[in-house]
């Protein structure tokens, strides 16, 4: 709808207008062919006859001298371009008069005064002659490709000399008007009254054929070429330069051809009409909607190929129209598909792209979080399955039976409460559930997570050291704490060889608590530093290492520590070490529990 607000704008705009003129001078160009015989024939004063005659001042007795020769030939009608409003010479007025009065279907020129105050018309004597008047107005615009049919000036108006001339050519009664047309004998003419019944010229691909006055003065046979034809008397000369306006075909014309041209428009019936407002905008609606719909239903390659062919075809438009004698000025139709096309083209290219990278993303993700739970479910299962299989299998002493027996529940357990957590965390990352609200004291999560990471720093010799524990409780989800601490601390021995120091230390600020983990690993660059907490990330040096993960455990302690509104800090250096610090809340820093107070000056050695 904004590109058709936009197009419509565009479309009535000057520049718009401008443009549209262009592309009719190239359309009207380019399919202009040599055609029909012309019907009529100039009589030109140029140059030549004016110094033969001695001068414009003789040109009412050259023309009363040479004219019934003409008219003896018997032309259709004779149309004079040439102001007779003034009289001149008596004599030579009265011999013009004559001659006019001798010649069949005489139209004389009328012109609009300069101030358009009125008419300039022929002086009675020449307008006995005449069979009509016609007026002799032809407008730049800046290019001459209409005329209109009809001018008036307050009640006086004039339909134009060609008209007038095909008229009696064709000695067809009066014209009679509808709104729509002009009806002149058996022609309608398309040429509403809304427009000042404005026709375009079919100018001639070939110029009117003319002969000068000078012509007919030395040669009187030459008359005779006259015959059967509509006669435009007119000045060619360079004094007539003022007079001279531009064409379709580029060309400077003078208004006597100009009205010849006209004539020959009446005579050929070819006209061209303008496309109705209505068929302009139903068509632009239709190429917005078109190109608007390539985007929407098509994609890839088609749609870019399918847009591309559409604006081909709608730049053909205007032109396959014009051959059909419709003009449609290209700016409104085209604006409007350019603009569709560049705004669901560029609107494909960005949502549409987003949405399916997003779809892509969740894709990857869907098949990494399967990865992960195939991955981390597998050694848990594979203890249940082993174990399953030696008591059914064989005959063990109760001993044994037992000991397979608690295997099995803890490693159930174990895989139990690993889905629980991750579907914990994935429920509150998406806000579909509401984090516990327990207290409990600091120092048993701590505990309980060192615990667990003792197992694994055993087997790599790795001392664990604790210092003092906070006193103080935490608020929240006591199951998820400890799995957040414990993935860290079970990462910082993972990823650090045989025989190292693994620190854990407390520290009380204000209403916080920081729990750092300090190691001696392969620490990590900056630029793993920025995404460790992504998910599935892994660093280039872990993955070399061949230490086995997943790269989602530091995704989750960080959504289970900004559940609980804390924040985690992280500091490494490759080949030192590593430290992660928990910054959490504390809910009441001033309560211990005694159990945990023992704790405090704990410290795990490996080994
Ligand atoms: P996983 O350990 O399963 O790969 P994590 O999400 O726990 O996944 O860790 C993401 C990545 O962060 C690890 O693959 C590793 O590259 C890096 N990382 C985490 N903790 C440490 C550490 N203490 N020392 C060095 N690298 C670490």
């Amino acid at each position: 709808m904004l590109c058709l607000a936009l197009a419509l704008f565009f479309g009535w705009s000057q520049p718009a207008a401008q443009l549209d003129g262009q592309a009719y001078d190239w359309m009207f160009s380019s399919q202009s062919r040599p055609g029909q015989n012309p019907s009529s024939v100039l009589l030109a004063i140029d140059e030549a006859s004016l110094i033969e005659m001695g001068g414009a001042r003789r040109l009412r007795e050259t023309l009363g001298r040479v004219l019934p020769r003409i008219c003896a030939a018997k032309p259709l009608a004779l149309a004079v371009d040439l102001m007779l409003s003034t009289t001149d010479d008596p004599d030579a007025d009265t011999a013009l008069a004559k001659a006019l009065s001798q010649c069949p279907s005489v139209v004389l020129g009328a012109d609009i005064l300069r101030d358009a105050s009125g008419w300039e018309e022929p002086i009675a004597l020449f307008r006995r002659s005449a069979a009509a008047l016609g007026h002799v107005h032809a407008e730049p615009d800046p290019v001459s490709r209409q005329i209109a049919l009809e001018k008036a000036i307050g009640p006086k108006r004039y339909w134009a000399l060609a008209l007038e001339a095909y008229r009696l050519s064709k000695q067809a009664g009066p014209i009679l008007e509808s709104p729509q047309d002009l009806e002149v004998g058996l022609l309608l003419v398309p040429a509403a009254r809304a427009t000042a019944r404005s026709l375009y010229i079919r100018y001639l691909a070939q110029p009117v054929p003319q002969l000068s006055l000078r012509d007919i003065d030395k040669n009187p046979d030459r008359a005779l070429e006259f015959s059967g034809k509509a006669v435009f008397v007119g000045y060619t000369d360079q004094s007539a330069a003022r007079d001279r306006l531009m064409t379709p075909m580029g060309k400077l014309m003078t208004g006597v051809e100009i009205h010849a041209n006209l004539y020959e428009t009446l005579q050929s019936g070819n006209f061209l009409i303008d496309a109705s407002p209505a068929l302009a905008f139903g068509l632009t609606l239709a190429a917005v909607a078109a190109s608007g719909a390539i985007f929407f239903f098509l994609s890839g390659a088609t749609a870019w190929v399918s847009a591309a062919a559409w604006l081909l075809l709608l730049h053909l438009l205007p032109r396959w129209l014009f051959a059909n004698q419709i003009v449609l000025g290209p700016s409104l139709l085209l604006s409007g598909a350019w603009l569709a096309t560049i705004v669901s083209a560029s609107f494909h290219y960005f949502v549409i792209r987003r949405q399916w990278q997003r779809s892509e993303a969740d894709k990857s993700r869907y098949q990494q979080a399967i990865h992960f739970v195939t991955h981390e479910m597998k050694t848990p299962l594979s203890a249940i399955q082993g174990s399953s299989e030696l008591l059914s299998r064989y005959k063990l002493n109760e001993e044994k039976q037992k000991q397979f027996a608690q295997m099995i529940h803890s490693e159930s357990k174990r895989l139990a409460s690993m889905i629980q957590t991750f579907l914990n965390v994935e429920r509150l990352a998406e806000g579909e559930m509401e984090l516990k609200q327990d207290l409990f004291a600091l120092s048993a999560v701590l505990l309980a997570s060192l615990d667990r990471a003792r197992l694994l720093a055993e087997r790599k010799e790795i001392d664990l050291q604790v210092g003092p524990i906070t006193p103080g409780q935490l608020r929240g989800d006591k199951e998820l704490l400890e799995y957040a601490l414990y993935n860290l601390l079970n990462n910082a021995v993972k990823y650090s060889p045989e025989r190292t120091q693994v620190d854990c230390q407390c520290e009380a600020f204000g209403n916080e608590v920081r729990i750092s983990i300090r190691d001696q690993g392969m620490g990590m660059d900056a630029q793993d530093l920025k995404r460790i907490f992504d998910r599935f990330y892994r660093s280039k040096r872990a993955e070399e290492s061949g230490i086995s993960g997943t790269g989602i455990g530091l995704s989750i302690v960080n959504e289970i520590v900004k559940q609980h509104r804390g924040r985690i800090e992280v500091s490494s250096e490759v080949g030192s070490g590593s430290v992660f610090t928990v910054v959490l809340p504390l809910a009441s820093p001033a309560s211990l529990d005694s159990v945990e107070g023992n704790a405090n000056s704990r410290s795990t050695a490996a080994g």
